[in-house]
């Protein structure tokens, strides 16, 4: 398979346990189609947070290397992070340092799940001493009254 940028052969590399090609020039990275699902895998465990998301899609500059039909633009989960696809589903072209953008986007996901969560968390317990406390106000005012 050849680079769709600069048609020189791309070699595979491993990332975990996803085989990865790669352009030894420009340093792009081809994806198959679920290899992207699966690098999302690695990056988080909660079913409904992962899952492409896909915004704003137009044709793109290039065509897909499996079967030469010209690739479909979109933006990643909204960010300003470009990625070609194939419209026939072979897989996902990313331009270099695109895929440590990607990685990026999940971390930064991941922390944001937590921190809403801890959010919530401590709303709760705000909740449970709020009760609490004017639980202890009616004893309170049982007593004084
Ligand atoms: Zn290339
Ligand atoms: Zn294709």
């Amino acid at each position: 398979m050849n680079c769709p940028r600069c048609d020189v052969a791309l070699d595979e590399k491993k990332y975990k346990d996803i085989d990865i090609d790669h352009c030894p020039q420009c340093k792009g990275l081809w994806l198959d189609f679920h290899e992207l699902d699966q690098l999302e895998d690695h990056a988080m465990d909660e079913d409904d947070s992962k899952g492409m998301i896909e915004y704003a899609r137009r044709e793109s500059d290039i065509s897909c290397p499996h079967c030469n039909e010209v690739m479909e633009t979109f933006n990643y989960r909204a960010h300003d992070l470009p990625i070609d696809h194939c419209k026939n589903e072979h897989g996902y072209w990313l331009d270099e340092g695109e895929e440590k953008k990607v990685l990026e986007i999940m971390r930064q996901r991941i922390k944001d799940l937590k921190r809403s969560s801890s959010a919530q968390e401590s709303w709760a317990k705000f909740l449970e001493r709020g009760g609490t406390r004017s639980f202890l106000t009616k004893v309170k005012d049982l007593f004084s009254g």
